[in-house]
C-alpha cells in the first residue's frame, strides 16, 4: 500500500501527530507521506485518509 498527501494540506497536524511513522512535516510546513506503508500499518494509513479534515491523504494498493 502507498500513502500520499496531495496539495491542500492545512497543516492541522493530525496525521503527523497520530501516525509519525507515516507522515512528517516538509520544508513548506505541510505534511508529507512516507510513500510505501510499512508492513502492518495499513490500518493506520486508512485511518489517516478518513481523519484528514480536508481529504488530501490518499492510500492505494
Ligand atoms: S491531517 Fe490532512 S490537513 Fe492535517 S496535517 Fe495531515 S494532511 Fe495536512
Amino acid at each position: 500500500m502507498k500513502v500520499t498527501v496531495t496539495d491542500g494540506c492545512i497543516s492541522c497536524g493530525l496525521c503527523v501527530e497520530s501516525f509519525p511513522d507515516l507522515f512528517h512535516w516538509n520544508e513548506e510546513g505541510t505534511a508529507e507521506a512516507v510513500g510505501q506503508v510499512p508492513a502492518g500499518q495499513e490500518d493506520q494509513a486508512r485511518q489517516a485518509v478518513e481523519d484528514c479534515p480536508v481529504s488530501v491523504i490518499a492510500a492505494a494498493e
